[in-house]
């Protein structure tokens, strides 16, 4: 009992066949899941960031192609209002209205005579014609006498963050006479607003900005930010060297996917960039469904699994329960049905083939154990046991204890052997008187008993006395009259205990042999049993 609580006690820590299955295919399935999703998404990573740097290269190089376009028709539109001014009043003011609104190149277009004077500009409302220049650029650029851009300035008189170019006008001799320059502010409506800005923010999450040639600034989404200096920026530096590429990139420590491309025609730059963490989010949608979509074969993987790995260990199962009851019950012969899997199917073959063999064994044993061997009778430990039960079962039954007569005398004058057959001969007298649910069964050495069930006394008193007359009147090999003695009980008339009860039948015989031997006597109870039982029933 200790051993076997030990077992049942160390079972509890053991893994069962069922579940070591599906964790091992858990785990197999979760790590196979975990490098495909790493895989993936490390692939899927670098393609993102490559198509996204190329398609930002491509972005930045149209758009530096329909700068250089902007600018070469920006010029040429300068160079044909220079053209025509010569052969119309310069001081007409609406012919530079008329020039400004019809392109939207330039938020501003003036024209200054060879001395530096405004001679016309539109709108009129900025300077008066006839005011000398002042700002920087457009000295520069009269005193330069070629084509100019300037860099972002702030202009003291219309408050604006400006970039100014101009073109150099000279007559038919060629004889120098000023310039036309046109603005463009910055920070308001204007013509890079125009082309870029419904780039800004698009749907695949990319910016753009405009850098002028000293790296300032020039159009951003984010108009506060136009003018300042970010010359420092290596992109920047690039494009400061005519330079044009893709690059990852880092600006105020945010992670960028950039293309850059230079504008020969004005020396600026235009980068098309990509935050990181942008893609980086798209990736995460990308792999999540790529989850969502593994989730339910996965989830249909692991039910099959248990279902699998439940029919694979029932046998096991079985088989354990099998043994495990062995001996707690009278067991039958086992059969099994055939199983899919090879080593359950030998496994559960050879046990069960096994367990018939111990079973086969075991019931040959309990018979002999249950047997008398000389006679073939139930022995004594059979007997008791059906006394028990029968009283356990409150089946009324008499008994009766029969010895042979001075059967010491008979081994001692033919043998041991003889006096075994003569046994043998009392038991076939026995059998041959008794009825079918009766039971004969041989207690030890010559002594025998008779089970009589619902039987009384008396019943069992004729039964006693034709098993008396019958071997007394029979004839053995020896040819020696041989008597038996007989006591009879009877259960529950005379007491209710199955050991008494024996002793009591046991008694009767112990007075026939001293009242002479050869005859049957009844137990004799005492009154106060009678009594009680009289009273009881
Ligand atoms: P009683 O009438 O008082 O019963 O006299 P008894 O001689 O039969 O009684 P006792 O108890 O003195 O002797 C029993 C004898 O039975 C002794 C023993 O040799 C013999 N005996 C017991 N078992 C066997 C057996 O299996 N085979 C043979 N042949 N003899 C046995
Ligand atoms: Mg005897
Ligand atoms: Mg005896």
């Amino acid at each position: 009992m200790y051993i076997l609580r030990k077992i049942t006690e160390k079972k509890k820590n053991k893994i069962s066949l069922a579940t070591l299955l599906i964790g091992l295919v858990s785990i197999s399935v979760l790590l196979t899941l975990s490098i495909l999703l790493f895989v993936s998404y490390e692939y899927k990573k670098q393609s993102l960031y490559e198509t996204t740097l190329t398609l930002n290269l491509s972005t930045a190089s149209k758009m530096s192609q329909t700068m250089d376009s902007l600018f070469i028709s920006m010029r040429s539109s300068l160079k044909n209002a220079a053209a025509f001014y010569s052969v119309v009043n310069a001081a007409d003011a609406d012919y530079l209205d008329l020039i400004r609104k019809s392109s939207n190149y330039f938020n501003s277009i003036m024209i200054v005579d060879e001395s530096g004077v405004i001679r016309n500009i539109s709108p009129s409302s900025i300077r008066a014609p006839g005011e000398k220049i002042v700002t920087d650029a457009a000295i520069e650029a009269f005193k330069g006498k070629k084509p100019y851009i300037s860099k972002p300035f702030m202009s003291p008189s219309t408050k604006q963050l400006i970039v100014f170019i101009s073109e150099p006008l000279y007559d038919e001799k060629g004889i120098y006479r000023g310039f036309i320059g046109g603005s463009i502010y910055l920070q308001k409506d204007n013509v890079l607003n125009m082309i870029f800005g419904n780039y800004g923010l698009n749907e695949s999450g990319s910016s753009l900005y405009v850098v002028g040639s000293d790296g300032s600034l020039l159009y951003d989404p984010n108009i506060i930010q136009i003018g300042k200096n970010i010359s420092s920026y290596p992109i920047v530096q690039q494009l400061m060297q005519g330079k044009s590429g893709y690059t990852l990139t880092k600006t105020d420590g945010i992670s960028l996917l950039a293309g850059y491309s230079y504008v020969p025609e004005n020396k600026w730059g235009i980068v098309v960039y990509s935050e990181m963490s942008t893609i980086k989010a798209q990736l995460n949608i990308q792999i999540r469904q790529i989850l969502l979509y593994s989730l339910l074969p996965f989830i249909l993987l692991m039910l099959a699994t248990i279902w699998f790995a439940h029919r694979l260990a029932r046998p096991f199962v079985m088989l354990a329960n099998i043994v495990g009851n062995m001996g707690n019950k009278e067991q039958k012969l086992l059969t099994m049905d055939q199983h899919w899997n090879r080593e359950a199917d030998v496994l559960t073959k050879t046990v069960v083939l096994a367990l018939n063999g111990i079973q086969l064994k075991t019931d040959q044993l309990t018979q002999a154990a249950m047997t008398d061997a000389l006679t073939g009778l139930s022995n004594r430990r059979s007997l008791e046991k059906t006394m028990k039960q029968w009283i356990e079962e409150q089946k009324n039954y008499s008994i009766i204890v029969l010895d042979i007569d001075r059967f010491k005398l008979v081994n001692d004058t033919y043998g041991h052997q003889e006096g075994d057959r003569v046994l043998q001969h009392l038991s076939k007298i026995v059998m041959a008187t008794i009825r079918p649910g009766d039971l004969c069964s041989r207690y030890g050495g010559e002594e025998f008993v008779v089970l009589l069930p619902y039987t009384n006394v008396q019943d069992a008193y004729e039964v006693a006395e034709r098993i008396r007359e019958s071997m007394e009147n029979s004839e053995n090999h020896l040819k020696h009259r041989i008597t038996i003695s007989l006591g009879i009980a009877h259960f529950p008339s005379q007491t209710r205990n199955a050991d008494e009860l024996f002793v009591l039948a046991d008694q009767a015989l112990y007075k026939a042999k001293n009242s002479g031997r050869n005859r049957t006597l009844i137990a004799e109870v005492k009154n106060e049993y009678l009594y009680s039982f009289n009273r009881n029933n």
